[in-house]
């Protein structure tokens, strides 16, 4: 995870240029001499000689704001680079420059438009028109003249605490005052959130639910104007520089600043420059004794506003809302809240080289302004991937940013776009890309020594959610797409989408040494959440069509496999169509009008189910251990498979609304599984399930409440604790859900939530109103219970008979919990009935009429609850 840290660039904008609408120029004698003017233009503003542009114009007034833009003051370093150039109809030509500009510490970014009349003679400047600005860049340093002594300095954070007795200080200053400070000294660090869940995180990195680190230096990040509240005048008392600390400073100085809230402007600057943090957030990087570097962020206009991330070992310790945050949005929020645009549409162009890991690509994206204005449109590209323009039918060539450990472009749009406003940009981009693993693929694999893999697996190159191979939102957006995919010719690709045709010959693929490629076309027009695909080679297995009562013709199902796995996959065809019908007859529609299921291979199993297509490792050995997974199931070899295959409806066509959210669609993804093994397997198998499940659950249910996402686990780098809470538990929870509200409620409600969302996020507390409306029942308390607590209900369970009667009776012990359990009763005859109790409250009692002589009476011995049993 990347640390969140807003972006706090002050942009500011002139008014607009006409767009250029312009033909190419072609290369003529006259671009030198446009050439020529672009370099008189610099040189002379190096100088600082406003009179010496002016006198480029072909009449003063013509170029007099861009000389005082270029030469008040002065710089002391400037770069102009033309980007783009077009012939005007008036047969002038239009440049677009990006200008950088610096003097001492500060940089300031622009775009001109300027417009190049060339006549007779030398090119003069018609006209130039500033686009866009962007102030407040700064190229920080420490202040070498400026050494303060600490006395009992104590700066405070929501849930954060430095305290430094005594020690030194040195800052970094912008005009405004200081913005960055490093303390040296012995101090301490105090973290204690509140909510008990982050507690728990906190007690798993560091022992002790309050972390309390003794650290040796700081390095803090704020804004100027909050630097005297955090920092009293008395805590710093100005000395006399020592060289000695000075040094040890510095070194703390260049060791974080480059860290975070950098700018990398490529070809314009080789320095790395800084922004300013916004108003009250803060960025305090502590060099711990024991604990190495961690990070506190405070971003006030993060849904989640308070992080405090380890990076040694690059985890998320506390992601959470501060009272003040939740006082704002409520308990639940979306992570689109934040995001100024939604994207309605990809056209994407790739050129995937998988052996060399690298990409090119060509991205259009059509957005819509969400917010109620817009001047930049931030997006997500894999931060190694350069990006060589970004452009717009209607503004041309745009002014892009990249922020250093970000993963993170930054688009300038020349003026300000109202909500609803529309807009296409074309991205192109380049460099290396690596492919990622499938999903469930950290399995801890102890080989047996005495087992080799005689084959290496076949080469399979996924591009999906985890790298961001193609400019994107922030935030996952569901958007209909279209994807052409060029491979080189022996590979084949799956990708989102459904196949437009066969693969035809890639155009334009001409490079040194270059072999034929093939390109793959796809066609999304119901919306995905994201884009992925899989390179490998691959054999048509099988084709179909299944039945689904939505879409009315059904979905055309293609069956693809690595060369070694067509047998297998030939043999599996019947089950996956079987399991997929038997889904869509549940939800009563199927999401997408074409899947397409690729068998590849690995050591080990996993699976990846983006809209439109799943791809499932088969495991090419049967002697690796990783049977103690909390996801395998011995007795029910297609169970990756079908969760993979239940993703279609559950994380693709329903999202969830952030990271707390994806619960909703492992655990359906779980449960559906479940559910064909209780409809179309033999009897034990469910059992078997069942029992898997909760035994993991329960194991690791200390770790972390269900809502708490990806980050079960993310601390101790153990996949199981996510998969055991996240995917098992979600299905018991889903399971009991069922139990609680009965099968004709449960099932309406599961149609109706997907109707309801399909196509976008969904949240807890959607699916709480959906069930809840299902069942005519207040299921407050069993989400609180279940969803935001970690805690399992331990029950004493009895049974006594009185008179005909039999009388079940559940004691909780600890606070109670609802919890149904199933408890079997077997009778002398041999006929066993299982009774469902809801334990409510801190005793229940349920009295069942006998009919026939008991034999005797089990709680959860079909291991359908969540609950200890003691006697
Ligand atoms: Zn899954």
């Amino acid at each position: 995870m990347v640390i969140p840290v807003l972006l706090a660039l002050s942009l500011l904008w002139t008014a607009q240029a006409g767009a250029s609408q312009g033909t190419a120029a072609k290369p003529a004698a006259a671009v030198d001499q446009v050439a020529l003017l672009v370099r008189a233009i610099e040189k002379a503003a190096a100088a600082g000689d406003g009179t010496a542009i002016r006198a480029l114009a072909a009449d003063e007034s013509a170029a007099s704001d861009l000389a005082s833009a270029l030469t008040v003051p002065a710089p002391s370093r400037i770069v102009i680079h033309e980007r783009d150039r077009t012939e005007l109809a008036t047969g002038r030509q239009r440049l677009l420059l990006e200008v950088f500009w610096e003097r001492g510490l500060e940089g300031r970014l622009g775009t001109w438009v300027v417009d190049v009349a060339t006549g007779a003679g030398a090119a003069r400047i018609a006209a130039a028109t500033r686009v866009t600005h962007v102030t407040g860049l700064y190229r920080l340093a420490l202040d070498g003249a400026k050494q303060y002594d600490v006395r009992d300095l104590t700066v405070e954070a929501p849930d954060l605490a430095l305290h430094l007795k005594s020690g030194s200080a040195f800052v970094a200053e912008t005009p405004e005052g200081v913005t960055a400070i490093v303390l040296l000294g012995s101090g301490t660090m105090r973290f204690s959130p509140q909510l008990p869940a982050e507690r728990t995180q906190v007690k798993i990195f560091s022992n002790s639910e309050v972390l309390d680190a003794p650290f040796d230096a700081v390095f803090m990040r704020l804004r100027p104007e909050d630097f005297a509240e955090k920092f009293p005048a008395a805590a710093l008392v100005p000395r006399e520089v020592s060289p000695r600390d000075l040094q040890r400073a510095t070194q703390v100085f260049d060791d974080y600043v480059g860290r975070t809230l950098q700018i990398n402007l490529s070809d314009l600057s080789p320095d790395r420059w800084s922004i300013t943090p916004q108003p009250g957030d803060l960025i305090a990087e502590v060099r711990t004794r024991n604990l190495g570097s961690l990070t506190y962020t405070r971003s006030r206009n993060d849904a989640e506003d308070i992080t405090l991330f380890d990076r040694r070992r690059r985890r998320n310790i506390s992601v959470y809302a501060s009272p003040q945050k939740l006082a704002t949005r409520g308990r639940f929020y979306s992570e689109d809240d934040l995001v100024d645009y939604d994207v309605l549409a990809y056209e994407l162009d790739v050129i995937i080289t998988p052996d060399r890991e690298t990409i090119q690509g060509n991205a259009r994206m059509k957005v819509k302004v969400r917010a109620a204005a817009t001047t930049t449109l931030n997006l997500r590209l894999q931060e190694d991937l350069v990006v060589s323009g970004v452009y717009s039918p209607d503004f041309g060539r745009l002014l892009h940013l990249r922020v250093v450990n970000q993963n993170a472009l930054i688009v300038s749009l020349p003026e300000a776009l109202p909500h609803g406003s529309e807009l296409w940009l074309s991205i192109l981009y380049s460099g290396p890309m690596p492919a990622q693993d499938l999903d469930r693929e950290a399995i801890n694999i102890e080989q047996d020594p005495q087992e080799t893999v005689v084959l290496p697996p076949e080469p399979r190159y996924l591009y999906s959610n985890r790298g961001y191979w193609y400019p994107q939102s922030v935030v996952t957006d569901y958007a209909t797409a279209r994807v052409s995919v060029s491979v080189p010719e022996q590979y084949d690709v799956i990708a989102t989408g459904r196949p437009a045709g066969p693969p035809g010959p890639a155009p334009g693929v001409t490079g040194e040494g270059e072999r034929p490629r093939r390109r793959f076309v796809f066609e999304s027009d119901r919306p995905v959440r994201y884009l992925a695909c899989v390179v490998s080679r691959l054999r048509d297995v099988a084709s179909r069509r299944m039945q689904t009562g939505e879409p009315a013709g059904g979905v055309q199902l293609q069956v693809q496999a690595n060369p070694r796995q067509v047998a297998r996959a030939r043999n599996t065809t019947d089950r996956a169509v079987e399991i997929f019908e038997f889904y869509a007859s549940l939800v009563g529609a199927a999401p997408y009008p074409s899947f397409t299921l690729g068998f590849t291979e690995r050591e080990t199993p996993g699976g990846h189910s983006p809209a439109y297509f799943a791809v499932v490792d088969q495991p090419q050995q049967s002697g690796l251990s990783w049977r103690n997974d909390p996801v395998n199931f011995d007795s029910y070899p297609q169970f990756f498979m079908a969760h993979e295959l239940a993703h279609q409806w559950w994380g693709q066509a329903v999202g969830w609304k952030n990271y707390h959210e994806q619960w909703l669609s492992e655990g359906f993804a779980q449960y559906f599984a479940t559910l064909y093994a209780e409809r179309k397997l033999a009897p034990g198998v469910l059992n078997t399930v069942l029992r898997r499940m909760r035994e993991t659950a329960i194991d690791d249910s200390d770790k972390g409440p269900i809502y708490l996402g990806y980050r079960l686990g993310h601390i101790q780098a153990d996949a199981r604790i996510f998969r055991s809470i996240v995917y098992n538990k979600s299905a018991m929870v889903l399971h009991m859900l069922r139990r609680s509200i009965g099968d004709e409620a449960f099932f309406a409600g599961v149609r109706t939530f997907y109707t309801d969302w399909q196509y976008r996020k969904a949240g807890t507390d959607d699916l709480m109103k959906v069930m809840e409306k299902a069942s005519k029942r207040d299921l407050s308390e069993f989400f609180d219970a279940w969803i935001f607590g970690e805690r399992i209900p331990t029950v004493r369970f009895s049974h006594r008979t009185d008179g005909p009667a039999l009388v079940l009776r559940l004691e909780q012990i600890g606070a109670p919990m609802p919890v149904p359990i199933g408890v079997r009763l077997q009778y002398e005859s041999g006929k066993t009935e299982t009774v469902i109790v809801q334990a409510h409250g801190r005793i229940t009692e349920h009295a069942v009429q006998l009919r026939e002589p008991l034999r005797s009476a089990v709680a959860n011995a079909d291991f359908g609850a969540l609950v200890t049993i003691v006697r």
